[in-house]
């Protein structure tokens, strides 16, 4: 079985964020009618962004409570030269400093990542029922919360060999293969934390994050 992480932002302090997302669309859907489930807008590519902090901005932005992937365009360069398979991106359209339209002067063109890469998590291996889907969105209900899914086990066949993947049910959480942890350590790309895909579920108590310099040395 291949090796695989999971990466979210690193978010040392002081590092800058984008809180608050700048849209002419609704960022949200309605709640499904069916099952009430809250449904994030995701053919929404018209994005501004509002940046908070001070300090250089890093390669991979954290967006405060939104499920989105916002990385800089040193980011992009890096995938292409790499052949990085698994992801389609929309440029971010402005970036501001406050609510009040005053734009960010910077160098840094950040770009949203629609991950395409897929696999499924083997349900049964990791003791998970489904309970009830909704036949209208799609919002899966299980036996048990996902702070409680313990190990994560991927799906023998399901992995459609990209570089960048995310698991049937779990879009918002990117993973990826070995390739990535070394670019980002070769291009000294900030603000990456990985760590095994296994501890995807494990956001209560996470492990420390992977130190690429022990792996890559
Ligand atoms: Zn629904």
């Amino acid at each position: 079985m291949n090796d695989f992480y999971f990466f979210i932002t690193d978010n040392k302090r002081g590092t800058p964020y984008a809180p608050t997302i700048v849209s002419s669309n609704p960022i949200y859907l309605d709640n499904c009618p069916k099952c009430d489930a809250t449904r994030f807008n995701e053919n929404n590519r018209d994005l501004s962004l509002i940046i908070e902090g001070k300090r250089a901005l890093p390669d991979y932005l954290n967006c405060g409570h939104y499920s989105l992937c916002i990385v800089s365009d040193k980011v992009i360069e890096a995938w292409q030269k790499n052949n990085v398979t698994g992801y389609t991106v929309f440029p971010i359209k402005k970036l501001f400093t406050d609510k009040k339209g005053n734009e960010l002067s910077t160098n840094v063109q950040y770009f949203n990542v629609t991950i395409t890469g897929r696999a499924e998590l083997d349900y049964k291996q990791m003791n998970i029922k489904i309970k009830k889907q909704c036949s209208k969105c799609g919002y899966i209900e299980y036996n048990k919360d996902t702070w409680e899914f313990g190990t994560a086990v991927i799906k023998t066949g399901t992995y459609d060999g990209s570089d960048l993947f995310v698991v049937k049910g779990f879009e918002a959480m990117p993973i990826c293969t070995i390739k990535m942890l070394e670019i980002v350590y070769k291009e000294k790309l900030t603000n990456f934390a990985f760590r095994s895909y296994k501890s995807l579920f494990s956001y209560l108590h996470l492990p420390p994050a992977v130190d690429l310099k022990t792996i890559f040395k």
